[in-house]
C-alpha cells in the first residue's frame, strides 16, 4: 500500500474514523479527498546554526490548499486527522514528499536533511518504522536525509509503545527530535531513556525572551539540561536579531524562526538558500 502510494500519489485510506465522535464531518470527508486531489502541500523552514549561520536542515510543515476555503494551516486540521486516524496517511504522504525533495536537492548538490512531524498515532503503530523504510527505499532517499520530530505529549500518550517505535526508527539510523519541549507533561527521567538527539524548545518560551526574565531562565536552563543529556538544542520562534544574539550567548546550537525565514514553498527554498549563503 505504501510503496504503491510512492509511485502513483494516491493513498488508500482505511475507513477507520469513528463517525460517532465529535468531529467536523465535512472537514474530515474533504481532508480524506485532499491527498487524491493534490491539495496538500509541503512548506519548509530552515534550522540554522546560531554561531556559523550554516543551514543544518529544514522542517517540513504541511499546508492544505483548499479549493474554496483557501490555505488551511495545520492547527486547523491536524487535530481532526489525529482523531480520525487519517493522520497515518497524512504522515506517510509527508514523509514520501520530503524523501523525494531531499533526493532532488541532493542531485543539485544541496545535502540538507528534512525533518517531518509525526503524531501519537504513528508512534503506537509498530509497523510504522517498516513503512518509513519502504518509503525511503521506493524514493531512493536514505535515513540520513529524513529525520522525525515528536512532541513530548505524543510520546506520553503511550510511553511504552512510543519508546519501542522510537528505538526501531533509531536503529534504522533515523535521527529523532523532541518537539515543543516545555509544553508537555513528560518526565525527564523518561525522556532520558529515549534515543533522541535533538531537543526543540517551544516557541512560546523563545518569542518573549527579550521581555521576560522568566522565559530567559527557562530557555537557559533547558539549553544546559539538553547539553548535559548529550542533545543539541534548537530554539523555535526566533523572530528578531536580539533573540538570536541572546540564544547565541546562552550557547543554543540552532535556531528556527521568522527572522531567518517563514515557512516557504519547496519551490522557493533554493532562492532563499542562495540568498542566505
Ligand atoms: P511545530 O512542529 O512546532 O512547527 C513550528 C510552528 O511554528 C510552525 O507552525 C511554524 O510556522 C511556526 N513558527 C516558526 N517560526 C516561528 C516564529 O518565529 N514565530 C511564530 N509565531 N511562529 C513560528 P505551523 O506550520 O502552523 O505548524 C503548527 C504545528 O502543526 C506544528 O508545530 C506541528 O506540530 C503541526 N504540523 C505541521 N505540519 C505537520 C505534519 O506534517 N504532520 C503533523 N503530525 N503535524 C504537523
Ligand atoms: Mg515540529
Ligand atoms: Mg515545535
Ligand atoms: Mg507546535
Amino acid at each position: 500500500q505504501v510503496s504503491k502510494a510512492q509511485k502513483s500519489g494516491p493513498v488508500v485510506f482505511q475507513p477507520s474514523f469513528d463517525v460517532g465522535s465529535n468531529v467536523n464531518l465535512t472537514l474530515v470527508s474533504e481532508l480524506k479527498k485532499s491527498i487524491y486531489n493534490n491539495e496538500l502541500s509541503v512548506f519548509v523552514q530552515p534550522k540554522v546554526n546560531l554561531q556559523s549561520r550554516a543551514v543544518r536542515s529544514v522542517e517540513a510543515l504541511i499546508r492544505w490548499k483548499h479549493p474554496t476555503r483557501g490555505m488551511i494551516f495545520p492547527d486547523q486540521f491536524i487535530p481532526f486527522a489525529e482523531q480520525t486516524g487519517l493522520i497515518r496517511d497524512v504522515t506517510l504522504w509527508m514523509i514520501a514528499e520530503a524523501a523525494k525533495v531531499s533526493v532532488a536537492w541532493l542531485q543539485k548538490g544541496m545535502s540538507i536533511p528534512i525533518a517531518v512531524n509525526i503524531s501519537a498515532r504513528d508512534l503506537i503503530d509498530s509497523d510504522f518504522p517498516n513503512k518509513v523504510a519502504e518509503i525511503l527505499k521506493a524514493t531512493g532517499s536514505n535515513t540520513s536525509l529524513i529525520s522525525l520530530e515528536v512532541t513530548e505529549s505524543s510520546i506520553m500518550d503511550d510511553p511504552h509503545r512510543a519508546k519501542q517505535t522510537l528505538l526501531h526508527l533509531s536503529e534504522m539510523g533515523i535521527k529523532l527530535a523532541i518537539d515543543d519541549f516545555g509544553t508537555g507533561y513528560s518526565s525527564l527521567s523518561y525522556l532520558k531513556e529515549l534515543p533522541v538527539s535533538e531537543l526543540k524548545i517551544d516557541k512560546s518560551f523563545v518569542m518573549h525572551i527579550e521581555a521576560s526574565q522568566n522565559d530567559r531562565i527557562i530557555v537557559n536552563s533547558t539549553i544546559e539540561l539538553a547539553h548535559n543529556m548529550g542533545l543539541h538544542v534548537v530554539a523555535e520562534g526566533v523572530e528578531n536579531i536580539d533573540a538570536w544574539k541572546s540564544l547565541q550567548e546562552m550557547g543554543c546550537d540552532y535556531g528556527q524562526g521568522y527572522y531567518m525565514s517563514r515557512p516557504i514553498p519547496i519551490s522557493d527554498f533554493e532562492t532563499w538558500y542562495q540568498q542566505w549563503a
